[in-house]
C-alpha cells in the first residue's frame, strides 16, 4: 500500500510466550506501541443517540485497541441535500495497534452493522465513522486521507475534538486551538446526555 505509515504499529509481540509474571510488562509494552487516534462519530436517523452509544461500545471492543476518551454529544445541522434531521456528533479517542487501512475497514464494519447503506454523498445515515487523526501521520491514498479532509472545515468535528484534545499538536505542527472554530458555518449545540460516562486509562 503506498504512503507512509507509522512504524510503531509493526511487530506487535504475541502474548503466548509470556509467563503470567511478565504480563504487566507485556501489556505496558503493547500500550506504548499503540497509536493515538481520534474518530468522529455522526448519526441523524434511527435513534441517533442510541447509534452513537452503540458505536462507542463497538470502538471499545476493537481488536488491539482501547477507548480512551469520548467528547460530549453535539447537535449540528445536516450538510446534506434536501431536508434532513439534525445530526448528533461526537469524537472518541482510541489507542490502537491497527494500521490505518485496517482501522478504516473496522470502522466500516461497525457502520454496516448499524444498518448503514452506502448511498449518495451527504445522505442521511444511521452512523458515520471517520478517522480524524492517526498519531502524527499525514497520509493520502484513494480511499483514505489522514488527517481527515474535513477536519478544519467542520465545526461538528472540530468542536468535540477540541473538547477532548485542546492543545494537541497536529501533523502540520499547529496546535489545536478554539480559535480554529471561528468562522465555521452551522449551529452547534452541546447536549447534556453523556455518551460514555467514564474516563478510562488501560
Ligand atoms: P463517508 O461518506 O464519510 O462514510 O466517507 C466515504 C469514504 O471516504 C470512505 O469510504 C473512505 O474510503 C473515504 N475516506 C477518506 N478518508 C477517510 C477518513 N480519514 N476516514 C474515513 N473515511 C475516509
Amino acid at each position: 500500500m503506498p504512503g507512509t505509515v507509522n512504524r510503531t504499529t509493526r511487530n506487535v509481540p504475541q502474548p503466548a510466550t509470556r509467563s503470567p509474571a511478565q504480563l504487566p510488562r507485556f501489556r505496558a509494552q503493547l500500550r506504548r506501541q499503540r497509536t493515538r487516534c481520534f474518530v468522529a462519530l455522526g448519526s441523524n436517523i434511527n435513534q441517533p443517540l442510541l447509534q452513537l452509544r452503540r458505536a462507542v461500545q463497538a470502538l471499545d471492543t476493537l481488536p488491539q485497541s482501547s477507548l480512551q476518551h469520548c467528547s460530549s454529544v453535539y447537535r449540528s445541522q445536516a450538510m446534506g441535500p434536501g431536508q434532513q434531521p439534525d445530526y448528533l456528533n461526537a469524537v472518541a479517542e482510541i489507542r490502537t495497534a491497527l494500521r490505518p487501512h485496517a482501522l478504516l475497514a473496522a470502522l466500516k464494519r461497525i457502520e454496516r452493522r448499524a444498518g448503514r447503506v452506502y448511498q449518495r454523498r451527504w445522505s442521511a445515515r444511521p452512523l458515520d465513522l471517520d478517522i480524524l487523526l492517526y498519531g502524527h501521520l499525514s497520509y493520502r491514498s484513494r480511499s483514505l486521507t489522514i488527517p481527515h479532509a474535513g477536519l478544519m472545515q467542520r465545526n461538528f468535528v472540530l468542536g468535540p475534538l477540541l473538547e477532548i484534545a485542546a492543545g494537541l499538536a497536529l501533523p502540520n505542527g499547529r496546535a489545536l486551538d478554539t480559535n480554529m472554530l471561528q468562522g465555521l458555518p452551522g449551529r452547534l449545540q452541546k447536549m447534556p446526555q453523556p455518551l460514555w460516562p467514564r474516563r478510562r486509562q488501560r
